[in-house]
């Protein structure tokens, strides 16, 4: 099913021809979110920077020393335009097609617009429980897969009344399963190379849990990013979760092994998981016009030649990162330039007001919710 009437695909090509000249703003008015029907779609993907996001590939990238076995030519010719406008399009088009124009992304550093970190470690732990638990938290101070001591967003949400059993989280890596306290959280917490066997088993499941166990692994905790993908969506499909959490790792793993080349194709697959998930929610008649997708990173990585590969606290730049977010209560503010920084810890409010709840009266150390997310009183 297609996401849009044939009439608003021409409408967004033609607002997206304006883009390249006036900003993206307010082009039609902001659906209040309405809290008993909201769904969220949390997505993070793991340390893909806000330069590829927003610029597209680095071509001066794309040399055989940062890729193994891939035709480069093949990859320029994916990825590589003359513009930052035209090579995020066609790395990232689902973003660029439908999010950003009816939703909006914050990050893009080349327009004033600032999205960062606050835990100053730029590595994954800590940045994953910044995001579920909206502050930064000393304690979380590696990526050793130690239960997390906070409690997430979701874990809270999910003993709330008409949220009780509606939350699942879904991890690449394996420590996305410590990072939401497995012991403690209470709902699904799948990650890493582990079978599902908390939903009824189908074919397509049964598969999936095969070649999780049974295909080679190129990194001991860390599955692919596909594997991963479609177990989620077995999930969805059985559950209908009203606060759905998932976690890719390719675009991280990649680019510390300096493959730029995966790391785009990764970036790419990304995108299209996205278009994916929304298709599938606007094809169902609990999801339809009741899902908000959330988009961010757990941090960012340093600037090309060298330091794109790698991330942390040396690595100051690698703190920045994007968030982007459509649907219900998601304000029409398209491509944010300038502005007030926003940073990873507002995420885990901002998940919470989209279904009617204050995180911050729960939790007074969390960030605010992004500004301007409207909801039905
Ligand atoms: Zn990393």
């Amino acid at each position: 099913m297609k996401v849009f009437p044939k009439k608003l695909l021409v409408l967004f090509t033609i607002l997206g021809a304006f883009a390249a000249v006036i900003p993206l703003r307010a082009q039609s008015a902001t659906q209040p979110a309405n809290p008993t029907h909201e769904h969220v779609f949390l997505i993070m993907t793991d340390g893909l920077r806000w330069q590829e996001v927003f610029r597209g590939a680095d071509a001066s990238l794309l040399t055989k020393a940062n890729n193994d076995n891939q035709p480069i030519d093949t990859l320029v010719r994916q990825y590589v335009r003359s513009s930052p406008q035209q090579a995020r399009a066609a790395l990232m088009p689902f973003l660029w097609g439908h999010i950003v124009p009816e939703g909006e992304i914050y990050g893009n550093r080349d327009t004033g617009s600032d999205a960062h970190v606050t835990n100053g470690r730029n590595f994954s732990y800590p940045g994953y429980s910044e995001t579920l638990v909206g502050y930064a938290d000393p304690r979380i101070n590696s990526n050793d897969p130690v239960p997390n001591p906070n409690v997430t967003v979701f874990e809270w949400l999910n003993k709330q009344p008409g949220l009780a059993g509606k939350t699942a989280s879904f991890g690449a890596w394996s420590v996305i399963a410590d990072a939401f306290n497995r012991q403690r959280c209470g709902f699904t917490d799948n990650a890493g190379y582990e079978p599902l066997t908390s939903i009824p088993m189908t074919p397509r499941l049964d598969l999936l849990n095969h070649l999780k166990a049974e295909t080679p692994r190129v990194w001991a905790d860390e599955t692919f990013d596909a594997p991963t993908f479609y177990t989620a969506v077995e999930y969805i499909e059985a559950k209908h979760p009203r606060l759905f959490y998932l976690s890719l790792g390719e675009t991280d793993d990649w680019a510390h092994a300096g493959n730029y080349g995966r790391y785009l194709e990764a970036t790419n697959r990304v995108d299209m998981y996205l278009r994916r998930l929304w298709e599938m929610a606007q094809a169902d008649p609990e999801y339809r016009d009741h899902t908000t997708l959330i988009l961010l990173t757990d941090h960012g990585r340093g600037e090309a030649p060298v330091e794109w590969k790698s991330h942390g606290q040396k690595i100051p730049d690698s703190k920045y990162i994007f968030i982007a977010a459509m649907g219900p209560g998601i304000p029409h503010n398209g491509e944010v330039a300038g502005g007030t920084p926003v940073t990873q810890s507002q995420i885990a409010a901002t998940v919470a007001k989209l279904v009617g709840k204050d995180w911050n009266k729960q939790t007074p150390a969390a960030g605010q919710p992004l500004p301007g997310i409207q909801v039905v009183h």
